[in-house]
């Protein structure tokens, strides 16, 4: 952590969060209200996740299932009223564990994993909502399905599969200006009929709600600074 993350609690961060957010949209003639804000608590542990619920927040994100198990169930059953985001890469053998935990799978990118979806939501009963995850920047190491695939893969979801999909959402890459990525992913979505667009992480939110976000993805300037490598491939 570095001087001015330790010299601010947890509830302080995650307040300025807020307000920027609520400044972003005013500026972008938008309602504060029609951008949430998923903290993503991926590295830390249940204590923590439990000062932000202490602070108010209620929506979070993780991007491995197996950390989410080990510590959202207690906290979902003390608070029933948290909403769970899955926002990493998802493998089909997971899926059923994933619709089982999660209220929101971010990362749906191909015809296999929305059927095992499918399939788990049949079994469980359960439905979470489903975001496609587009790689906007067409990067080979990124999860995420081609820009010009997302029309068919959004047809597949909804007609064959029948998710609840909602929306659309990206991780623009490292290097490039984010606002390209987002503008592009607004455009899929409303040429999809889609209304959610999950967009912005801690260093561009803004942006992100200045072109349209209704979820932003925010970790370390809520949580910290992480040991390096956990950003979802
Ligand atoms: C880690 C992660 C974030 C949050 O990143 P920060 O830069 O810490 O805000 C957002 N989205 C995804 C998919 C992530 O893996």
């Amino acid at each position: 952590m570095t001087l001015s993350d330790s010299a601010q609690t947890l509830a302080d961060r995650l307040a300025h969060v807020e307000a920027r957010m609520a400044k972003a949209a005013r500026t972008a003639g938008r309602a504060p209200g029609e951008t949430r804000l998923v903290a993503v608590s991926k590295t830390h542990d249940a204590a923590t996740v439990a000062q932000a619920i202490a602070a108010g927040q209620r929506c979070f994100g993780e991007n491995r299932v197996q950390e989410a198990q080990g510590k959202f169930p207690a906290l979902k059953a003390q608070f029933p009223d948290l909403e769970l985001h899955l926002i990493g890469p998802l493998q089909t053998n997971k899926a059923k564990d994933a619709v089982a935990l999660f209220d929101v799978i971010e990362s749906v990118d191909r015809e296999k994993l929305a059927a095992a979806i499918a399939q788990a939501s049949a079994t469980l009963g359960r439905r979470p909502r489903c975001f496609i995850q587009v790689n906007t920047g067409e990067e080979p190491q990124k999860a995420g399905c081609l820009p010009g695939e997302t029309d068919a893969l959004v047809r597949l979801c909804r007609e064959t599969y029948k998710l609840d999909l909602v929306g659309l959402m990206c991780i623009p890459p490292a290097d490039d200006e984010p606002s390209l990525h987002f503008a592009l992913l607004c455009k899929l979505a409303a040429r999809n009929g889609l209304a959610e667009l999950s967009m912005g992480m801690s260093g561009d939110y803004e942006v992100a709600i200045r072109l349209g976000a209704t979820y932003v993805r925010v970790g370390s300037a809520i949580f910290g600074s992480r040991p390096p490598l956990q950003l979802g491939a």
